[in-house]
């Protein structure tokens, strides 16, 4: 049976709240970590934010017997990949990610078929079907350093055709990509960013690799999430355009409260990264809910592909 407070039982203010958060991390030995992207509250009691690759690392250092993961599945995934030991608790189990969501274990299936014995590097933003199907996974900050570690000249990269192209860009290998895109990052628009360069002539941009090729064309620098916040601490410039979701802006103007930071025009918002609230937190630590399990022979298989990844980089 839930344990379910009445709406009245569950703290209206946004500190209270906070804070018996913080009292039940104690009480059960609870880590919360949260991706980049998330809610600035979520951001504010996270016992560490990060990037893909630096929240896999962190939910298998943490000597907590509980990780509170706020970010979407495929991450969430991830950690318990590494860490069955762990419980792996996910608020939000709605949130997932429309670009993993292009590729299912099926699908690879099929494209290894018809590309016999080329590797497959799967881009963390998949299943864990998908990693299962595939030889090594990548994150945004380690994907050229993965492909490079391979010794075929031909590589299957999926499922995110501009991380791909953007790697193509950097090696000597072949790339064959698969269609898959980030829905958020796509909105960004290289027009928009000339208009905003045109405007700001002195300004810098840094864009996450997940852009389109044309907006990544105009970009001084191109990263990961925890690589835009590095370059927007060193970067000697007054104004910075990020090529990325805008969750990003929360510890962006924490870090270089002097910096001005322009976003494009359109609401560049991951819908599914916005799902997780305080309240979900909340209830998820009350209750253990949502666990992460995975079927544990899928588990093993994915677990080579993304060890293989964490020893490369
Ligand atoms: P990072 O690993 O750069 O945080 O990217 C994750 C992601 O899904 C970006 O859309």
């Amino acid at each position: 049976m839930l344990n379910q407070p009445s709406a009245n039982q569950i703290p209206k203010s946004k500190k209270v709240l906070q804070q018996q958060i913080l009292s039940l991390c104690k009480k059960k030995d609870a880590v919360i970590l949260a991706h980049n992207y998330q809610r600035p509250e979520i951001q504010e009691i996270a016992h560490y934010t990060g990037d893909s690759l630096g929240l896999s690392r962190q939910a298998t250092s943490s000597q907590a017997k509980i990780v509170v993961f706020c970010g979407v599945r495929f991450m969430a995934e991830t950690a318990y990949i590494l860490n069955p030991n762990k419980l792996i608790l996910f608020p939000e189990p709605r949130a997932g990610c429309p670009l993993a969501d292009t590729i299912t274990a099926e699908d690879l299936r099929a494209f290894k078929q018809a590309h016999p014995n080329v590797p497959v590097v799967a881009y963390v933003n998949s299943s864990a079907d998908v990693k299962a199907e595939s030889d090594i996974c990548c994150t945004s900050s380690n994907a050229v350093k993965v492909v490079e570690s391979l010794s075929s000249n031909e590589v299957i990269f999926i499922p995110d055709k501009n991380l791909g192209k953007y790697v193509a860009s950097k090696t000597n290998k072949k790339i064959i990509l698969w269609p898959g895109y980030c829905p958020t990052h796509h909105k960004i628009k290289a027009e928009e960013i000339t208009n905003l360069k045109k405007q700001y002539p002195n300004a810098k941009f840094i864009a996450h690799p997940e852009c389109d090729p044309e907006v990544l064309a105009l970009a001084d620098a191109i990263g990961s999430t925890s690589r835009i916040y590095a370059y927007a601490r060193k970067v000697e410039a007054e104004n910075v355009i990020i090529g990325s979701e805008m969750g990003m802006l929360y510890r962006l103007k924490k870090e270089s409260p002097k910096k001005n930071f322009l976003f494009p025009s359109r609401h560049v918002i991951c819908p599914n990264m916005k799902l997780t609230t305080l309240k979900k937190v909340y209830l998820s630590l009350l209750n253990m809910e949502t666990k992460i399990k995975i079927d544990e022979d899928i588990r093993l298989k994915a677990y080579q592909a993304v060890q293989k990844m964490v020893e490369v980089s």
